[in-house]
C-alpha cells in the first residue's frame, strides 16, 4: 500500500538528487604521484645508494665519497639525491632520446630529489629534456603509468593522493 510523503520528505528527496548529479560532473581524480619507495630496497635487500652513484656526473662521481658517513660504507642517500638534484641532473646528458623510458621517470625523479612528484610533471619534465635533444616522442601520461605499475627495478611508487 503507497503512502503519500509529506511536503518536507519530497523536498529533502530533491535535494538528494541534486547531490547525486553533483557527483556524475565532479573533476576526475588527481595524478597518482611517484616518488622512490626506500622501504622497498630495504625488504628486496637492494642498494639504492649504489643505483644513483651510478646515475651522477663525473665531477659527482669523484666526490661522491665524501657522503659516506665517517668515510665508510656506502654513501648516504640524502646527499647523493642533493648532488643530482642541484648538479647532474640539470647537465644536458642526463635524459637523452635513447634514455629507455622508465629509466628517464627513475631520473626524473631523482632530479625533484625523491619528493612526490604528481605524473604530469614527470612527464612534462621528460618532454623538456627531450626537447632539449630536438626529440618529441609520443609519451602519454596513460603509457608512464603502465610502465611504472610493471616496475620491478627502480623501486618506484605511485600514491593516489
Ligand atoms: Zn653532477
Amino acid at each position: 500500500m503507497m503512502t503519500t510523503l509529506p511536503e518536507s520528505s519530497r523536498e529533502v528527496m530533491e535535494e538528494m538528487q541534486g547531490e547525486t548529479a553533483e557527483e556524475v560532473r565532479a573533476e576526475p581524480p588527481p595524478p597518482p604521484l611517484l616518488n622512490i619507495d626506500l622501504a622497498w630496497y630495504d625488504r628486496t635487500h637492494r642498494s639504492l645508494a649504489a643505483l644513483l652513484v651510478s646515475r651522477l656526473c663525473g665531477q659527482a662521481g669523484r666526490h661522491a665519497g665524501d657522503h659516506r658517513p665517517d668515510g665508510i660504507g656506502e654513501p648516504l642517500i640524502e646527499g647523493l639525491l642533493a648532488d643530482i638534484e642541484r648538479c647532474c641532473s640539470v647537465r644536458p646528458g642526463f635524459v637523452t632520446p635513447r634514455t629507455p623510458v622508465l629509466e628517464a621517470v627513475f631520473r626524473a625523479i631523482l632530479a625533484n630529489g625523491n619528493r612526490p612528484l604528481p605524473m604530469p610533471e614527470v612527464r612534462r619534465r621528460l618532454m623538456g629534456w627531450l626537447a632539449l635533444h630536438e626529440a618529441s616522442p609520443v609519451i602519454s601520461e596513460d603509457r608512464l603509468v603502465r610502465l611504472v605499475e610493471s616496475d620491478n627495478f627502480y623501486g618506484i611508487r605511485a600514491v593516489r593522493p
